[in-house]
């Protein structure tokens, strides 16, 4: 009954495609197909941090699992991110529409994209995390900007995953300024103490939601506490990350 709905309503307004405006048949909503595979996609991602690892087939076969150089070194308190596409064009122009501008049928897209990334990732839905967790927004931020942009994607995947939402269990206590010109060591002091959990967990799998990882010092800093709260396991979920490491 809904697809015979969605296939009536699709004759009436037939789907276009934000990037490029061509009328298309694909199934996201709002993307084409050729648009979404140009999209700036990170093949080879470090497990732990998301960030692309340098990889060279004709010497080794790259496991899932692995790590980058900085990982290695010192692991952010997170155990696993998921960030399909670099924050480069047009991803980024998406992001700053929806979060900037407030083009809601941008963060439609953004929620489609990483929900169905997301659904693929998890094969086995038994390793999935049982609970949703969107990065809050200080107060004065929220009433600036007028909504979170990571609790709107994050919504969306929890109605497509059916993993349950919970908005309410971390506090954003701290108004950090932002993150944008700040070194990476400037954005870890920026977020220390930003956080706070008002319900202890029981081991959960938990899955942290962003738009962007941008160093990853704010989700390196809420699994902290996350984790010293009683996370079994935190994943970090975002549409893109930059190309920076949070140490
Ligand atoms: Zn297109
Ligand atoms: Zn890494």
């Amino acid at each position: 009954m809904k697809r015979l709905f969605r296939r009536w309503l699709d004759t009436l307004w037939p789907p276009y495609c934000l990037l490029c405006g061509q009328v298309h048949s694909g199934s996201i909503q709002s993307i084409c197909l050729p648009c979404l595979s140009d999209l700036p996609r990170i093949d080879t991602p470090c497990w732990r941090c998301g960030l692309p690892i340098a990889f060279d087939p004709k010497f080794a076969s790259r496991q899932p699992t692995q790590l980058c150089g900085n990982c290695l070194k010192r692991t952010p308190s997170f155990h696993h991110c998921v960030a399909p596409w670099l924050y480069d064009m047009p991803v980024q122009q998406v992001i700053n529409g929806f979060k900037h501008k407030q083009q809601l049928v941008y963060g439609r897209l953004l929620a489609d994209l990483l929900a169905r990334r997301v659904t693929e990732h998890y094969a086995d839905k038994d390793k999935r995390p049982t609970l949703i967790i969107p990065v809050p927004l200080h107060q004065q931020k929220l009433r600036k900007r007028g909504f979170n942009q990571a609790l709107e994607i994050a919504k969306i995947i929890a109605r497509n995953t059916q993993i349950p939402l919970d908005p309410h269990r971390v506090q954003r206590c701290k108004p950090t300024t932002s993150q944008q010109e700040l070194t990476a060591m400037q954005r870890r002091r920026n977020v220390r103490n930003a956080f706070v959990c008002r319900k202890p967990f029981q081991g959960e799998c938990v899955a942290i939601v962003d738009d962007v990882v941008t160093t990853g010092a704010t989700c390196d800093a809420l699994a902290s506490v996350l984790s010293e709260a009683g996370a079994g396991e935190v994943h970090v979920w975002a549409v893109a990350r930059t190309l920076k490491h949070p140490y």
